[in-house]
């Protein structure tokens, strides 16, 4: 029997955390964490390791939601920083063709592609959910236009209450 100390302890050559296994990052054999596993190659799992991992990719807390035109915000970000969408995947172990596919709204990063994304171009990229926004999500069944007549509401019920005032 293995004494608990013996456990391997490298580091995620992407992210700094715990590594599972390693893997090829740009040609180099280098020690990955579960979430960073997506960015090598030929992954392999240490044998203390192997029961558990690799494991489930995390998914998005149910509460938060991407912001309105994230792909716009990464793009404009990126643009800002004056790199391309290659520069910029090479910082981030994304592909360019992944960081196409986010600036144009084709496809979702990972929670931990947000990570990066964020940390990186320091933008944000989920929001947490309003709760009316919820109730929303729960209530799906109505059509929008009542969402245009809360603020037209709120000025009627002003004019009536002036023509109020009048006849008093
Ligand atoms: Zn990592």
């Amino acid at each position: 029997m293995k004494a608990p100390w013996t456990i391997i302890m490298e580091y995620c050559q992407v992210c700094g955390k715990q590594a599972v296994g390693e893997g090829y990052v740009e040609g180099a054999r280098v020690p990955l964490c579960p979430n960073c596993v997506q960015y090598g190659s030929r992954f392999q799992v240490y044998d203390e390791y192997k029961p558990r991992a690799p494991a489930p990719r995390p998914r998005l807390q149910d509460d938060v939601h991407f912001i309105d035109d994230a792909g716009a915000a990464i793009k404009s970000a990126r643009e800002a920083k004056g790199w391309d969408r290659a520069q910029l995947g090479k910082r981030l172990f994304i592909s360019e063709t992944d960081i196409r596919a986010f600036e144009e709204n084709r496809r979702k990063p990972t929670p931990a592609q947000v990570e990066k994304l964020e940390h990186e171009l320091g933008i944000t990229l989920l929001a947490k959910d309003a709760p009316e926004e919820k109730q929303k999500k729960d209530s799906d069944a109505r059509p929008a236009p009542a969402k245009a007549a809360g603020p037209r509401k709120a000025e009627e019920f002003t004019l009536g209450d002036i023509v109020t005032i009048k006849k008093k």
